[in-house]
């Protein structure tokens, strides 16, 4: 089985705050479409498609991830990590923390999110039996080449 790949969408695939940030493709013709979507660059999605894993939407689009997110980076529908009171603290954890680690169920993953602090590495170090990459992308840069190398690099590790 591939390790899981749980995918946050505002930070990493939306880059928000610091600088002006380039738009890509033509505006959706719907008129309520998110305009912060023509942030998404398009070029990413081949590069987590190319990754030997199997990407899981954790944000709190939810199931629009899947309707306004991945057709904008060619990626297929994806499962959607689901949490009971989403978007409230978890105590000191996000709470994307203890559902990640209830749907990994003790498989390798990587959790690409803006919002990772100390606390959550801690947490999924003590409950996680294995292997797990917790990568925080800065929401100003949202996903770098450094990252995918990052994410790559270590599933290449995992693979040996
Ligand atoms: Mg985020």
């Amino acid at each position: 089985m591939l390790p899981l790949l749980f995918l946050d969408v505002d930070g990493p695939l939306i880059p928000f705050g610091g600088a002006d940030h380039p738009t890509y493709g033509p505006m959706s013709a719907t008129s309520d479409t998110n305009p912060l979507l023509a942030r998404i660059n398009p070029a990413l999605g081949p590069r987590l498609l190319a990754l030997p894993c199997e990407p899981v939407w954790a944000t709190t689009w939810g199931e629009d991830a899947n309707a306004e997110v991945a057709p904008r980076l060619g990626l297929p529908e994806l499962p959607v990590l689901g949490w009971e009171d989403g978007g409230r603290p978890q105590g000191p954890l996000h709470w994307k923390t203890r559902p990640i680690v209830a749907w990994a169920g003790g498989r390798p993953f990587v959790w690409i999110d803006d919002e990772i602090g100390e606390r959550d590495r801690s947490w999924v170090v003590e409950n996680h039996p294995g292997p797990a990459l917790l990568l925080r992308v800065a929401p100003e840069a949202g996903l770098t080449e450094d990252d995918l190398a990052a994410v790559g690099r270590w599933l290449a590790e995992l693979d040996r």
